[in-house]
């Protein structure tokens, strides 16, 4: 079958099909790796056109998972959950009956709040299962932690090329500025850089805008601005053959997944002498922040190791500099290096 493709080529563990003709459930949960520990990922409740487009995605979000949570240092493995959307669902049977399954697993994956789900969703799903985070007396919305990470991963970058990783005097152009572009623009201009932003919502602009000096150009405007850092925080596949010859920037530093149309637009970039941050390196932020709740939320210690994100970005450019490789084929190496050497040291015998 066409779309079980990946499942066998990028060594899938576990793919589980869900359903609750009672309730209307119809759900996918791939779990990818959990050589490190429980798959964790979020579950999207999205309008699929076929079961083919929900398997492509849930394979494809889990494995990206796998690699967030390695190259982040967490013990947790990769997963994802995918619903069918239908206007006649009932969220409390829906999401209670999802709640039945996850728990059949017993704790192999753990779910979260994604596109198209709530945080009143998990509490349905808490009704059935404590394998879930992002309750609403955990971890909250994962935006400012996002911000927070994608803003150390920016200073990291900015070390590397500038030698200090102040960004006062630095100018960030911003593509997005939803809920994490928000925080990460309040940390950029606190910090005394310049900001040149863009939005479709003319509301999130007049919002930032409100409490943030910075200059508004159109959407189609902002990949050609003059600055040091383009920051994509809106939507992914932003780097790719039209967008390439337009950058005037030193480094690539945003929030946005897959931000890379294809991997070979690293290698563009690197060619280009643009430094890119890889994405899901730099925005790792709102993982590290919800993992927490696997012990106790405590946001004084989630923050503090989001500021792990700095020295994961380092890690990255010593990879790609000694290997010669580019970043994001070099964070790649960091996420799989992790699993194989750690996957290798738990299989020390342990006599009980
Ligand atoms: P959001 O929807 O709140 O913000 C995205 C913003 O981008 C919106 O204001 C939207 O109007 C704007 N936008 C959409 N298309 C645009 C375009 N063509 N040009 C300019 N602006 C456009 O989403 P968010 O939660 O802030 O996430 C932003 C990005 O970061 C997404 O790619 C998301 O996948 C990624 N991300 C978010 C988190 C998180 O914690 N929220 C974590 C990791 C990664």
């Amino acid at each position: 079958m066409k779309m079980l493709d990946n499942f066998f080529k990028y060594d899938y563990e576990q793919l589980v099909l869900c359903q609750d003709q009672t309730s209307g459930l119809k759900a996918i949960i791939a779990i990818h790796d959990t050589t490190l520990g429980p798959a964790l990922g979020g579950t999207r409740k999205w309008n699929y056109a076929s079961e083919e487009e929900a398997v492509i995605d849930a394979l494809r979000l889990s494995r990206g998972m796998t690699y967030k949570a390695a190259a982040a240092g967490l013990n947790l493995g990769g997963g994802k959950a995918v619903i069918f959307n239908s206007p006649q669902l009932n969220n409390e049977q829906v999401f209670r009956a999802f709640g039945r399954y996850v728990e059949s697993l017993n704790g192999r994956y753990i779910t979260a709040e994604d596109v198209g789900t709530s945080v009143q969703d998990m509490e349905y799903i808490r009704k059935e299962t404590k394998y879930v985070t992002g309750i609403s007396n955990g971890s909250g919305d994962p935006s400012p932690a996002t911000a927070l990470g994608v803003w150390y991963g920016m200073k990291a970058m900015a070390q590397e090329v500038y030698g200090s990783d102040s960004l006062e005097g630095k100018t960030v152009a911003m593509q997005g500025v939803g809920h994490v572009g928000y925080y990460l623009c309040k940390h950029i201009a606190k910090e005394g850089g310049k900001l040149i932003v863009t939005d479709i919502n003319q509301e999130a602009i007049k919002k930032i805008t409100n409490e943030v000096a910075a200059e508004v150009v159109k959407p189609e405007e902002i990949f050609g601005v003059k600055c040091d850092i383009f920051a994509p925080s809106a939507l992914g596949a932003v780097v790719n053959e039209h967008t390439l010859p337009q950058f005037k920037c030193d480094i690539i530093a945003g929030a946005a997944n897959n931000v890379l149309e294809d991997d070979r637009h690293g290698e563009l970039l690197m060619q280009k002498g643009i430094l890119y941050a890889p994405d899901f390196v730099i925005n790792a932020g709102g993982l590290i922040n919800v993992s927490e709740e696997l012990h106790g939320y405590n946001k004084e210690r989630a923050y503090k190791k989001i500021e792990t994100i700095y020295s994961n970005i380092q890690k990255v450019l010593a990879i790609s500099k000694e290997r010669q490789i580019p970043a994001n084929i070099a964070a790649d190496r960091m996420a799989e290096e992790r699993i194989e050497k750690l996957g290798r040291i738990r299989n020390i015998y342990l006599n009980h």
